[in-house]
C-alpha cells in the first residue's frame, strides 16, 4: 500500500497538522489519483470543528478535487495514466438503488459514502479527504475535465459548483426570472455565474458592502444589503426563486416576503443551528422553503462540460496547505474572494 500524506484535524478544537496514512492499491474499475489541487469548502470547517455533531476523528477533509491519474484497475474505461480527474463530495453508494440507477447517487437509499469522515464502503475504513497527496476512487465517481479550463479554479466547481448548479437548473433558473442569491461566499459566488450565465436577472443579497463592486462584475444586475431594510422592502413579492447559500444563523423572513406567489426559497447552506421563519410568510403567497444537496454524477459531469463551453470558474486564492488554518479563520470572517484552494504540490 503506498503511504500517502495530508492535514488532519485530531478532534473539534485542534488545528490542522501533518498526518501519514495508506490508500489501497486500485481496485479493477479504481483510479488512484495524485492530488493537484483541493477547494477549502465551508463545511470541511463545520465538519472539522464538529458543528453538525458527526464528525469522525482523525480528519483529513477536503472534497473539491482535481489531479492527475497516476494509476489504474485492470477494467477502467473512462480513465488511463496521465489523465486529469475530478472528485466531489461523493466517492461512493450503493449503485443499484432506483435513485442511484437514475444518476441521482446524493439521493441513495442506502446513503452515500463521502469524501471524507465515513466508512468506506470497500474496506471498511473511514475515508480520507483531499487536503492530501492522492485518492483511489471507482471511476464511475470520478469526473472528466474540460482542457480549457484552469486547474486550481476548476477545484470548487466539484463542491461550490454543482450545489448551486443543481437548484437552479432543478427550478428552471433563466431568461425572463428573477433570482436571488443570498450570501457571496463559495457556493454564493458560483450561483451567481450560473444564474447570470442562464439568463435570468440576478439580486445579489449580502451583508458585506464592500463585496458589492465585485457582484456586479461577477454578473449580479443588483446588490442589496441584506441589513437594511429599506433595500429589502423594495424587492416585496418580486422573485420567482431565492437560493440561500448563507454559513451561520441568519433570519429567513427577511427573505420569504421578497417572494412571488407560488414560488419558492431554496436552501443549500447549513448553518450550525436550523433557521426558523414565521408561517404567516409562506401562507400569504403560498411559498415554498426547499432544501438541494450536491448533485449527482451526471449532473456533475454535465456542470463540468457547461463550464468548459462557457468558460466558467471559480474566483480563487491559492494557498499552501501551511496556511490552511489560517483559511479557515478567514474564511469565517468573509475574507476571501471567492475561495480558497490548496495547491497540494505544497504538502511535502
Ligand atoms: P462561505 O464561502 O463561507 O460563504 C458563506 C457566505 O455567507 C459568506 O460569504 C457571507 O456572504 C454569508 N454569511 C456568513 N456569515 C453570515 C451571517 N452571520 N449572516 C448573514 N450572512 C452571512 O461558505 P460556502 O463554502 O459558500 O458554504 C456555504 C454553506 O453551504 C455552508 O454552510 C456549507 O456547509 C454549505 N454547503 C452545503 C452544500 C449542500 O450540498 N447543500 C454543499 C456545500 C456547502 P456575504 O458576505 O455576502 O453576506
Ligand atoms: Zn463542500
Ligand atoms: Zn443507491
Amino acid at each position: 500500500m503506498p503511504a500517502s500524506k495530508g492535514y488532519a484535524t485530531l478532534d473539534a478544537k485542534s488545528a490542522l497538522g501533518p498526518f501519514n496514512f495508506t490508500r489501497r492499491e486500485p481496485g479493477p474499475t479504481e483510479i488512484t489519483i495524485e492530488i493537484l489541487y483541493c477547494g477549502v469548502c465551508h463545511s470541511d470547517l463545520h465538519m472539522a470543528r464538529n458543528e453538525w455533531g458527526n464528525s469522525v476523528y482523525p480528519m483529513v477533509p477536503g472534497h473539491e478535487i482535481v489531479g492527475r491519474v497516476v494509476a489504474v484497475g485492470n477494467s477502467t474505461k473512462k480513465f488511463k495514466l496521465g489523465d486529469i480527474a475530478a472528485i466531489g463530495v461523493i466517492v461512493d453508494s450503493c449503485r443499484h438503488c432506483p435513485p442511484c440507477v437514475r444518476g441521482e447517487e446524493h439521493f441513495c437509499d442506502e446513503g452515500v459514502t463521502l469524501t471524507y469522515a465515513v466508512p468506506d464502503r470497500v474496506d471498511g475504513s473511514i475515508t480520507v479527504g483531499g487536503y492530501s497527496s492522492n485518492y483511489v476512487v471507482d471511476e464511475r465517481f470520478a469526473h472528466t475535465v474540460p482542457a480549457n479550463l484552469d486547474l486550481a479554479a476548476v477545484a470548487p466547481l466539484l463542491c461550490a459548483g454543482i450545489t448551486t448548479y443543481s437548484p437552479l437548473r432543478h427550478w428552471k433558473v433563466g431568461p425572463g426570472k428573477k433570482v436571488g442569491i443570498v450570501g457571496l461566499g463559495g457556493l454564493g459566488h458560483m450561483g451567481l455565474k450560473f444564474a447570470h450565465s442562464f439568463g435570468a436577472h440576478v439580486v445579489q443579497f449580502t451583508t458585506s458592502l464592500k463585496k458589492k463592486k465585485d457582484a456586479l462584475k461577477l454578473g449580479a444586475n443588483e446588490v442589496v444589503l441584506s441589513s437594511d431594510p429599506d433595500q429589502m422592502k423594495a424587492h416585496t413579492k418580486s422573485f420567482d426563486f431565492i437560493l440561500d447559500t448563507v454559513s451561520a444563523p441568519h433570519a429567513l423572513d427577511a427573505y420569504l416576503p421578497l417572494l412571488k406567489q407560488d414560488a419558492t426559497m431554496t436552501l443549500v447552506g447549513l448553518p450550525e443551528v436550523p433557521p426558523s421563519f414565521s408561517v404567516f410568510n409562506l401562507i400569504t403567497r403560498r411559498a415554498s422553503i426547499a432544501g438541494s444537496m450536491i448533485g449527482g454524477m451526471p449532473e456533475t459531469q454535465e456542470m463540468l462540460d457547461y463550464c468548459g463551453k462557457h468558460n466558467i470558474v471559480s474566483e480563487v486564492e491559492v494557498i499552501p496547505i501551511q496556511k490552511i488554518n489560517e483559511a479557515f479563520e478567514r474564511l469565517l470572517k468573509q475574507d476571501v474572494k471567492y475561495r480558497f484552494v490548496i495547491d497540494m504540490s505544497s504538502l511535502k
